[in-house]
């Protein structure tokens, strides 16, 4: 395809010239000579009606003699470039200012009816000339008769080589706008046909899968902005790319491990490697990643129903902090084992919100269930709530192993754990944010996690205030 674009315009850019050449050799030529030969002609016949009005006259009325007339009319006659001849009315020549060009006196068959109604001849004049010449006459008169006519001559060949000289001049012309258009075409070549070429083959590029390739443009016009927006473009891809081979990755591997440990502990029951009073440990081993496998699966379902359309809502009012406190409640058991003290710090007695009370909880279940596992022991978890333009800012917030800065935009994808966060949760299936966020987006609202690696984490959330007395 490059080499056809390439080829177009050149190929275009000779055909112009071409064209152009032709034009002006043939039709401009033609129109030139056209008018140059009707120019000539009415000028040539604007002097013979002086001459003879005036010179030819004066003779027949003998106030001049023919030498003296001879001698005005061949000063005219080198001042037109022209032959002028007086001649009587029956072709006999009494005056030519050229008297090399014609050595017989009388002209042959002269018939001035052969005019016609033209006052204007082209061709060679009674065979008088050799080559084409054009001839204007008008006829003296003298007391309302005809006595004679004077004449004008002048070769074509003289107004063709006006007119050529004239075409050169286009010919100038056309060679000047050829290079002009030659400088245009270099110009589009460097800031439209090879940047285009570039995109092209980069384009080829990120059909095989091969991302990496940038498009090195970066003028500041359409094309500089083109490349960017291609290269960025790109990059999206990639990274896209990556993230599904990572999914599937992570799925398998999440599904993976738990059933070869449940396969591998069976059959080691089953063929009694694992002796009849050990089995109770091994099974509840298997109880263990059964109850993963199954919390994996709901997570999948859950965020499966999150899909392009949203999943209903069942939006209620109701008071958000009785909602954190019954949540608490079931974290009581695990947070004796690990010592962690929840603190409470809510605004008023009640906070009313307008959500899906069961998704809320699910919300708040899930960032508890984080800052409880991610805390170390003997800590305190922090849970605030704040009113603020007819919002609740509602923030759980531990001091426990933190978030790495590179991987805080990745918390909230499918199956992302972070690596200081694998050792401490081997039950975790990396679902449980990403549910969360698919909520809290559902009602419209935010959520945005601050984090320091060995510091802490705070997750805030917002939920839109309502009323008590008016609920949905
Ligand atoms: P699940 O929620 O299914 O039990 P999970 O807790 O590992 O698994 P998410 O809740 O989605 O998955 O969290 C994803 C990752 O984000 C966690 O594995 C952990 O690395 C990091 N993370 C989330 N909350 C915290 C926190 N409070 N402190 C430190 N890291 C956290
Ligand atoms: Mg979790």
């Amino acid at each position: 395809m490059k080499r056809t674009l390439y080829l177009k315009l050149l190929l275009g850019y000779v055909i112009f010239g071409i064209l152009a050449f032709v034009t002006i050799a043939t039709f401009t030529s033609r129109l030139t000579l056209n008018y140059i030969e009707e120019d000539t002609i009415s000028s040539m016949y604007r002097e013979s009606n002086l001459l003879s009005a005036s010179y030819a006259s004066n003779y027949y009325n003998g106030s001049m003699t023919l030498a003296d007339i001879t001698s005005q009319l061949q000063s005219v006659a080198t001042y037109l470039d022209a032959d002028i001849w007086l001649i009587g009315s029956k072709g006999n020549i009494l005056i030519n200012t050229d008297s090399d060009s014609v050595s017989s006196r009388l002209i042959k068959d002269f018939d001035i009816s052969a005019f016609g109604s033209n006052y204007y001849q082209k061709g060679d004049f009674f065979h008088t000339f050799s080559e084409k010449t054009i001839s204007v006459f008008s006829p003296v008169t003298i007391n309302y008769k005809v006595r004679g006519y004077l004449l004008i001559h002048k070769p074509v060949s003289d107004l063709v080589g006006f007119k050529d000289a004239f075409l050169n001049i286009s010919y100038l012309t056309l060679a000047i706008i050829f290079l002009c258009a030659f400088v245009m075409l270099g110009l589009f070549t460097f800031t439209v046909y090879l940047p285009i070429r570039k995109i092209t083959q980069a384009a080829r590029e990120y059909s095989e899968g091969n991302f990496e390739t940038k498009i090195n443009i970066h003028s500041n016009d359409e094309m500089g902005y083109l490349a960017g927006s291609i290269n960025y473009m790109a990059a999206e891809l990639s990274t896209l790319e990556e993230d599904q081979r990572k999914f599937i990755a992570n799925v398998s591997h999440d599904f993976r491990s738990p059933l070869t440990s449940i396969k591998g502990y069976i059959e080691a029951i089953m063929d009694g490697t694992i002796p009849h009073e050990m089995q109770d440990k091994y099974l509840n081993i298997i109880l263990f990643e059964t109850e993963r496998l199954n919390k994996l699966t709901q997570g999948m379902l859950e965020l499966n129903k999150y899909g392009s359309k949203g999943s209903m809502l069942d939006v209620n009012s109701f008071d958000i902090n009785h909602t954190i406190k019954m949540v608490i409640q079931s974290f009581e058991g695990t947070c004796k084992k690990k010592r962690i003290s929840f603190e409470l710090i809510l605004t008023g007695q009640t906070s009313f919100v307008s959500a899906d009370m069961s998704k809320i909880q699910q919300v708040l279940y899930n960032l508890i269930d984080n800052a409880i596992k991610f805390s170390n022991m003997d800590s305190s978890i922090t849970i605030e709530t704040t009113e603020k333009n007819d919002k609740v800012f509602i923030s759980v917030k531990d001091t426990g192993i933190g978030i790495p800065k590179d991987s805080i935009k990745k918390i909230w994808e499918r199956f992302y754990k972070t690596d200081l966060s694998r050792g401490k949760d081997k039950r975790g299936t990396g679902l449980g944010l990403a549910i969360v966020k698919e909520i809290i987006s559902a009602h419209n609202e935010n959520i945005n996690v601050i984090s320091t690696e060995g510091v802490g984490t705070e997750f805030i959330f917002t939920l839109p205030m309502t009323k008590e007395e008016n609920p949905l």
